[in-house]
């Protein structure tokens, strides 16, 4: 689109016209609001001030109180550079009423001269002292004179690159043209906008936003309860809602294979060594239903770790290969993923033999005539079952007729797996196949309404019976005999002990050379235990053998860098201790201390944290520490986490497909929330264009939906 802008212009040129000559033609300003992402007329309009000046009103001096920042109108009656304590230029200045020390101590020649003796000038900065002599450090100012201005000072969040005055222009220029082109119109039906307690206007909100009137509360404004914010946020989340709805429907129009259940259910059932319970077969039942519909599943299967998510995830898989279709099931890291087919493969592997079908197996390290046959069989679709990492989803792999994919710990893959999984399931056959995730890091309600609003979600809210509840304990690195010492019971009494090593995410070579340490250590103080070592670099048939010595339970010990956080599952370990636990975040203690009390029997962990040379801990790494002693539910930490550390921790790949939101916060705004959740499919229906006008406002027209 050709923006007009005229030479004589005050403001700045039009940012989109030098964005599409290309790079080097920039500016430095320019290049900083590409940067900040401030290229469409609608993006400036919608960079909201941090805070705000007020520059509408003189103080008195006497007037000003401590503490105060203040806006004064004085004559500089003395000028003068001090040496001492160190070189600084002090001003006096005057009104009618008193005098103010101004204090510099990095100043300009072109300062001194502005400040020289007989200039009126206008100044702002925090007032300090009281009767005995006021002062301000380094206030601004500017020559006296000139109208006030009528509005609060936008400050907006910027750059070093970017002058505050040069953006003001930018995004008063910004907002114009958008009011002026129509990109603010209203797209809330009058009776969406009746259902909200007060709505402003989206054009007058912004005005407001951008020069709010003096008399405004600023405490509204800062805590973005304010009407004109309220309106932000509704637009915003609204658009969230609009955007993940559009994309479900989408999806509901595509066909998926119709999977029911046959004999192969019943048998599995009749395999397990225990019952579900209550919660798993709520939600099997549910999977079930969905993979009945000729609709594909998008599932998100979530539930506390230990709470038995892969028993469900067999279960679909058994129902997708009843009905004749081949499933496959991947998991993040090699360990977690030969755990599962260890374990399914346990389970049918005798159940598909006598019908001519097996469980293949896929990773990364595997040997290439091994992987050539596994790719043989999933071709020819004998193999029922495919296990492994992201190597399932490489272009290699050629399924036959793949019905069901079950993804596990989903947070965990990255971008680029996402996008390999989506070019797997759609095939340009115009058919798709239902897709489960699972995940023990449960999100969070208000986070599952908002950025996986386009996803079902099923729930696992309890734990297998016979567990008993693991004690948290915090300990000092200082009092670590006597950690060892309480190891050295456990494993009197046959149990087994997990110890895991620090991340240190700058060096893999430190993350080693403390777990090599600590296995050294612990081999020492514990003679006649095996002790195994388990990190990243090791090659993954040793890595298999290591974690098949500790399953079978003949290695007591396993030191380990934390290859083993997510899904491992030994129900004979009873101890986990987790060294230097401050580094670490919440869900990933949470999952760790989840690889014990698996069992019935009793179980601890031990959280080591050492507190460097401040001899402190932290405030994050306190509050974090405190709330795993605190709590075990999987749910409450994953909220204190998304309060400690916002949802970006959450959303893992999905993150870049999302979009995020900017205005409203989802602690504070679940109200606003569930409005926009309800509004959402209204808008839709009932005037798509401009449900579709308000998407392009806030995604850029891009169709951001998140499809994997
Ligand atoms: P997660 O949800 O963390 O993936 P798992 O599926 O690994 O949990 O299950 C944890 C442990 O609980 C496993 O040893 C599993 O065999 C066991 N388990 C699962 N369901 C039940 C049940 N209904 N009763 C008893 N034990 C169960
Ligand atoms: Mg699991």
């Amino acid at each position: 689109m050709p923006v007009p802008s005229s030479s004589n212009s005050p403001v700045p040129a039009a940012p989109q016209a030098p964005a599409a000559q290309g790079a080097a033609k920039l500016t430095p300003p320019q290049k900083a609001l590409r940067q900040l992402g401030l290229t469409r007329d609608i993006d400036l309009a919608l960079h909201l001030p941090l805070r705000y000046e007020d520059e509408t009103r003189l103080v008195a001096i006497r007037s000003a109180r401590d503490g105060e920042v203040v806006q004064i109108e004085a004559t500089v009656v003395k000028s003068e550079v001090v040496m001492r304590p160190r070189r600084q230029l002090l001003v006096m200045v005057e009104d009618a009423t008193g005098e103010c020390e101004l204090r510099f101590f990095s100043f300009y020649p072109s300062h001194q001269k502005t400040l020289s003796v007989g200039t009126r000038l206008r100044i702002r900065g925090e007032i300090k002292g009281g009767f005995w002599g006021r002062q301000m450090m380094h206030p601004t100012f500017r020559l006296a004179g000139g109208e006030l201005p009528q509005a609060l000072t936008p400050v907006y969040p910027t750059t070093a690159a970017l002058p505050q005055a040069y953006l003001r222009r930018a995004v008063q220029t910004g907002l114009t043209r958008a009011e002026q082109r129509g990109a603010l119109s209203e797209t809330l039906p009058l009776a969406l906008r009746q259902s909200l307690p007060e709505c402003w206007p989206l054009a007058q909100a912004l005005q407001f936003l951008h020069h709010p009137s003096p008399d405004v509360s600023i405490a509204t404004l800062e805590d973005r309860s304010h009407p004109a914010w309220q309106r932000l946020k509704v637009e915003e989340l609204l658009a969230q809602q609009l955007s993940q709805l559009q994309a479900k429907r989408e999806r509901a129009l595509l066909k998926a294979p119709v999977l029911k259940p046959a004999t192969l259910v019943g048998q599995l059932l009749a395999v397990l060594p225990f019952n579900l319970t209550a919660a798993q077969q709520r939600v099997s039942e549910e999977i079930a239903q969905d993979l009945a519909r000729a609709v594909p599943m998008h599932r998100l299967l979530q539930g506390d770790v230990g709470s038995g998510k892969t028993v469900v995830a067999a279960l679909a898989a058994a129902i997708c290969m009843d009905a004749g279709w081949q499933c496959a099931l991947m998991a993040p890291t090699e360990i977690l993923a030969e755990q599962h087919f260890s374990k399914l493969v346990g389970w049918l592997a005798p159940l598909l033999a006598p019908l001519g079908r097996q469980v293949a197996w896929l990773a990364g390290a595997q040997k290439k005539k091994e992987r050539l046959a596994a790719l043989a069989l999933i071709e020819s679709g004998e193999a029922a079952l495919v296990i492994g990492t992201h190597a399932v989803i490489q272009e290699q792999v050629k399924f036959k007729n793949l019905g069901l994919a079950l993804i596990d710990e989903q947070h965990r893959f990255g971008v680029a797996q996402r996008l390999a999984l989506r070019a797997k399931l759609v095939d340009g056959s115009g058919r798709e196949p239902h897709l489960l995730m699972m995940t023990a890091t449960p999100i969070p309600r208000t986070l599952a309404m908002s950025y996986f609003a386009d996803l079902d979600v099923s729930t696992i809210d309890e734990l297998p019976p016979g567990r008993t509840p693991i004690v948290t304990k915090l300990i000092s690195d200082s009092r670590r005999d006597q950690v060892i010492a309480r190891m050295a019971e456990q494993l009197a009494q046959g149990r087994q002990v997990y110890w895991v090593c620090p991340l240190i995410e700058e060096s893999e070579a430190l993350d080693l050379s403390n777990a090599t340490q600590t296995h050294a250590d612990l081999t020492e103080a514990l003679p006649g235990v095996l002790i195994g070592l388990l990190h990243s670099r090791m090659a993954s048939a040793e890595k298999k053998e290591v974690m098949a010595a500790f399953t079978a339970g003949v290695m007591g010990v396993l030191v380990s860098t934390t290859v083993i956080e997510v899904g491992v599952d030994v129900p004979n370990a009873s101890l986990m201790v987790i060294e230097h636990a401050e580094r670490f975040g919440l869900s990933q203690l949470h999952q760790l201390r989840g690889r014990v009390g698996r069992g019935a029997a009793a179980s601890a962990c031990v959280l080591l944290y050492a507190t460097g040379d401040s001899g402190r801990l932290g405030e994050t790494a306190r509050e974090r520490l405190k709330a795993m002693a605190e709590t075990h539910d999987g749910f409450e930490i994953a909220r204190r986490d998304l309060d400690i550390r916002g949802p970006g921790e959450f959303l893992g790949a999905r993150q870049s497909g999302a979009q995020m939101l900017r205005f409203a916060d989802l602690a504070e705004d679940a109200a606003l929330l569930e409005w926009a959740q309800w509004a959402a499919p209204r808008l839709l229906d009932s005037a798509p264009d401009l449900a579709q006008q308000h998407l392009t406002r806030w995604l850029g027209g891009k169709s951001e939906y998140l499809k994997a």
